[in-house]
């Protein structure tokens, strides 16, 4: 056993640390053997944390914050250092439906915070993919998006507050109860989204909403991307700010989802050039569903979709989200390569077209799947080129694809190790020069989570 985890172990109590074999139960394959980091420390408390940052720090034993590990871009990689996880840290501590906010502990489960709130009446409006064993730290930290950013923004927005513990052990209460609060530098801004190298998120005040009692759901033909966006717009608009997903499907992933072996079928007639499922939520079903169905059906009549359906039942509701969820079809393209790439709506079609073409003159049978959060300007590009070993050279291409563009490598998954290369083709070299003061400033000795997000 490494020194500093036996010291850790001699002063927390050796039920604190785990080291060796008994890691194996925290295998992944993308962090290598599970021997990578030199210890597993799980702290009860937020005394705790500070406590083993606090020896890790005069140690100079770099530490790396554990969430549920659900990240797509090595964001948790630990090899030679310690792994802190606040998995017994997930206690959802107070409800307070009169304010509208939950205070929980960083390693309590998305969905088990989302759940607790649907108990009291009440709205935690994260989804995404990982809900079941993401936590609420690393959604903090990664700054988590998902389904419903076009109309509660993303983990940033829902939150009040927070408690981290920085680099020396020291921990910051920024956990207020307030929606504004102008007295100088937003200082919880800097754990939210920085990955876990500026502080150890321990705890959250997060703002909730009224829990929606309708949800109507529509998967819809069009014939053209400029069509797309106008029904985009005419929905934000004529929905009165109901609207709480616009998903797009550009036609190969449409395919790979409702054929064989997909369980889905497309419910639509006929072929289209995108589709897109549309969600709106709110509060007086009586009202909410015969206007949905009404925006939709002037859609139609103006020529502006091909084709509609709307689901009736909770079951269709659950159907037609099923066939935008079903990404484990992409595993269907052989090796592949999945991207979170933002940028303005005007570019997206252009950009997309570009990258394939650029895709296929390398690698001729290459494919490029597309769909993603179109009112937030994110698209999901999966990549197929059938060769294992050309990771770098699809970035390449992609990554590079948007630079003129004013576009960004990533919108919601994060930089970690993965995206550290490309930094620079999203952020200038004034920006990142100023996350590496903010680094230098919040941890000098750069013990937390090294190497992630900014390039050495
Ligand atoms: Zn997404």
């Amino acid at each position: 056993m490494a020194d500093i985890i036996a010291e850790i172990a001699g002063a927390l109590g050796a039920d604190l640390v785990l080291a060796g074999d008994d890691l194996a139960s925290y295998a992944r394959d993308a962090d290598g053997p599970v021997q990578a980091p030199l210890g597993l420390v799980r702290p009860r408390t937020t005394g705790e944390v500070a406590a083993v940052l606090r020896m890790a720090h005069a140690a100079g034993a770099s530490v790396v914050p554990w969430g549920g590990r659900t990240g797509l871009v090595d964001g948790t990689a630990a090899r030679g250092s310690i792994a802190l996880s606040l998995e017994r840290m997930n206690a959802i501590e107070d409800i307070d439906p009169r304010a509208s906010t939950m205070r929980v502990q960083a390693g309590a489960i998305v969905q088990t915070a989302c759940e607790a709130a649907a108990k009291q009446g009440l709205f935690l409006p994260l989804d995404f993919g990982a809900r079941g064993s993401a936590t609420i730290g690393g959604a903090i930290s990664t700054n988590a998006g998902g389904n419903h950013v076009i109309r509660y923004g993303m983990m940033r927005d829902m939150v009040l507050g927070v408690e981290a513990v920085l680099a020396n052990g020291e921990i910051v209460d920024c956990l207020r109860p307030l929606i504004k609060n102008n007295t100088g530098y937003d200082l919880k801004q800097l754990f939210i989204g920085s990955e876990g190298t500026l502080g150890v998120v321990t705890r959250a005040l997060l703002r909730l909403r009224p829990l929606p009692s309708s949800q109507d759901v529509a998967l819809v033909g069009a014939a053209s991307f400029a069509d797309v966006v106008s029904l985009l717009r005419l929905l934000e608009r004529e929905l009165g700010g109901a609207l709480s997903a616009f998903e797009v499907m550009w036609p190969d992933f449409f395919q790979l989802v409702t054929s064989a072996p997909a369980k889905g079928a497309s419910p639509l007639q006929g072929q289209h050039a995108f589709y897109v499922l549309v969600e709106a939520l709110g509060y007086r079903e009586a009202v909410d569903a015969p206007l949905f169905a009404d925006v939709l059906e002037q859609a139609l009549t103006s020529g502006l979709i091909e084709d509609a359906v709307i689901a009736k039942s909770k079951a269709e509701r659950t159907a037609l989200w099923a066939l935008r969820d079903d990404v484990m079809q992409l595993g269907r393209l052989g090796p592949i390569v999945a991207f979170d790439v933002s940028l303005q709506i005007d570019d997206m079609e252009a950009y997309v077209a570009r990258t394939h073409r650029a895709l296929q003159e390398r690698w001729p049978n290459a494919s490029l799947v597309v769909f993603g959060h179109l009112g937030d300007g994110n698209l999901h590009l999966i990549a197929g080129v059938g060769d294992r070993g050309a990771d770098h050279a699809i970035e390449d291409i992609v990554y590079g694809g948007l630079a003129g563009i004013n576009g960004s490598i990533s919108a919601e998954h994060g930089i970690g190790l993965r995206k550290r290369a490309y930094l620079h083709l999203s952020r200038s070299p004034t920006e990142i020069a100023l996350m590496r003061s903010i680094k230098t400033a919040l941890d000098p000795k750069g013990v937390l989570n090294p190497g992630k997000v900014i390039p050495p």
